[in-house]
């Protein structure tokens, strides 16, 4: 059967009955069906969860009890955590050790949103009435549609609903029409735990129109939305509507700075480890390598040769280092890409291309690192979101933060350094929101996730992730109520 739309607590098709199939991107091979809903699938959700916001009880659920549900979910997931690796690694095509990472990370997601549901948000305010307390209080936004990629299907479907819903906000989940696969069974563990109709609905379709509605609708409170630059400008126009609260989580080319003094080896590890997980297709990616002069000639050709034993193929294969890219039209852009950065006279280190064997089934991309560029490259500047590696060598400090700034995102970034001082030095210049010093991607629900320039708008994950699900009221109460006396001709 299709999947289907999961709308005021009742799994339901598109009202027009439409479906849309989706695939395996290791062969491209049809895996299955999902609604093929419309703005008409879309305004059903909106309005129960206005309803479902505006009367209870999800919002005036007690906090407690409202963690009670999320643990209760984290403890189901976790212990489908086999069936969900393996379903986002046919949908997605990326390694099973990758996907079984997500699902880990996903129920530790909302692990973590339940306990922070029930810590202290409020404060108290020193202000200069004696007779004032003045008080705030965090309360939840409302009506949050959630709309996310197809990157990582399950651990980013967590990570919109675990704090909206720990907040008490109701939520719309949009999964990209690319993904729709493990959504559809962590709905089935959502009605299982048993949340109150409404306050945690999933549609299912295309960008537009059904995300397109959810961003333009005046009943919705707030968008949070990852992606692509370009829909995520649409996303955001769209909510100015109704002056929605937003987050936009967007791209990257980030930079991955290595001086001199880094061990080899770890170098060599990282700068992969940096692009090639996930084949590419990360926000967060290490897609530029800025290496120090003298260890770029010791590195480099290492590089070329570690690159060309990474084991491409289907992630549904145990032994599989990197899968293959979501689509047939994304595996042309990434491979137009390389073919511009080679018109414009970057050197191809390895790489370049697709493959002619088993795998021209599916939309695998080769390990591909590009030397020889310069700043104004296309592959130096644009997110290509595949396995494709530009280099660039520096030779001081301030030249490696030159070129690391040197961009319009401002997502993430490394550097690798024995010495601390520099590290520090370094990582404090990046104009970028998530960093590391010699290591690089790991990320955890505890910490803040976000970008800065055109990386996006405002923070997920983390302390910051709840309180981006909630509005502050400021409430002042008297001590002592009397008369102000402002009108003389009353009382
Ligand atoms: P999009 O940004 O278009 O897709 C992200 C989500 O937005 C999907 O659920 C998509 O739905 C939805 N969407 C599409 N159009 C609209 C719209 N008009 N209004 C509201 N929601 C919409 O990603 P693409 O797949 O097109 O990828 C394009 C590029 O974006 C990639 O090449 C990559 O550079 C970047 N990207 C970045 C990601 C990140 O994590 N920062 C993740 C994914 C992509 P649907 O899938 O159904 O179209």
């Amino acid at each position: 059967m299709p999947l289907q739309n999961y709308i005021n607590g009742k799994f339901v098709p598109a009202v027009s009955g439409e479906t849309r199939p989706f695939h395996n991107p290791a062969d491209n091979s049809t895996i299955g069906e999902a609604a093929e809903s419309s703005a008409e699938d879309a305004q059903r959700a909106i309005l129960a969860a206005r309803k479902a916001f505006d009367e209870g009880p999800w919002p005036q659920t007690p906090a407690g009890a409202r963690a009670e549900k999320l643990f209760k979910l984290a403890d189901l997931i976790e212990s489908r955590a086999e069936e969900f690796a393996a379903m986002d690694t046919r949908n997605n095509g990326k390694p099973l050790r990758e996907a079984r990472f997500d699902a880990a990370d996903t129920a530790g997601c909302f692990r973590y949103y339940a306990g922070l549901a029930t810590k202290p948000h409020g404060q108290t305010f020193e202000v200069g009435d004696p007779n004032i307390v003045c008080q705030t209080v965090r309360e939840p936004v409302g009506v949050c549609g959630q709309i996310i990629p197809w990157n990582y299907p399950l651990l980013m479907a967590a990570w919109k609903l675990a704090p909206g819903l720990a907040a008490g906000n109701c939520c719309i989940l949009k999964p990209s029409e690319l993904t729709p696969l493990s959504a559809s069974v962590l709905f089935e563990l959502i009605d299982e735990v048993g949340f109150p109709p409404g306050a945690v609905q999933m549609v299912y379709g295309a960008g537009d129109p059904v995300g397109s509605h959810l961003a333009e609708s005046p009943l919705v409170d707030k968008i949070a939305f990852t992606g692509g630059g370009t829909t995520g400008r649409k996303v955001m126009v769209a909510a100015a509507s109704n002056f929605k609260k937003i987050s936009l989580e967007l791209g990257g080319k980030s930079p991955n700075i290595m001086f001199a003094d880094t061990d080899p080896a770890l170098a060599l590890e990282f700068a992969m480890f940096g692009i090639f997980a996930g084949q590419g297709e990360v926000c967060s990616a290490g897609s530029r390598l800025l290496l120090e002069r003298p260890l770029a000639a010791e590195l480099l050709p290492r590089l070329a040769q570690a690159c060309e034993k990474i084991v491409v193929g289907p992630g549904l294969e145990e032994d599989s280092e990197m899968g293959p890219l979501i689509s047939r039209a994304h595996q042309k852009k990434v491979l137009d890409y390389i073919q511009a950065g080679c018109v414009e006279g970057a050197e191809l280190l390895c790489g370049g291309g697709a493959y002619n064997d088993r795998r021209a089934a599916g939309n695998f991309v080769q390990p591909t690192v590009f030397i020889n560029t310069r700043p104004e490259m296309q592959i130096v500047r644009e997110e290509i979101f595949g396995p494709v590696l530009a280099v660039q060598i520096f030779d001081t400090e301030e030249e490696a933060i030159r070129l690391a700034n040197d961009t319009e995102y401002g997502l993430a970034g490394a550097v690798f350094t024995r010495d601390g001082a520099r590290a520090q030095r370094v990582i404090r210049r990046l104009r970028a929101g998530i960093t590391w010093i010699n290591t690089y991607h790991p990320t955890f629900n505890e910490a803040p996730w976000g970008g800065y320039k055109r990386s996006g708008i405002g923070i997920e994950l983390g302390t910051y992730g709840y309180e981006a699900y909630t509005e502050v009221k400021q409430i002042n109460t008297c001590l002592n109520p009397q008369s102000p006396g402002w009108f003389k001709g009353i009382g």
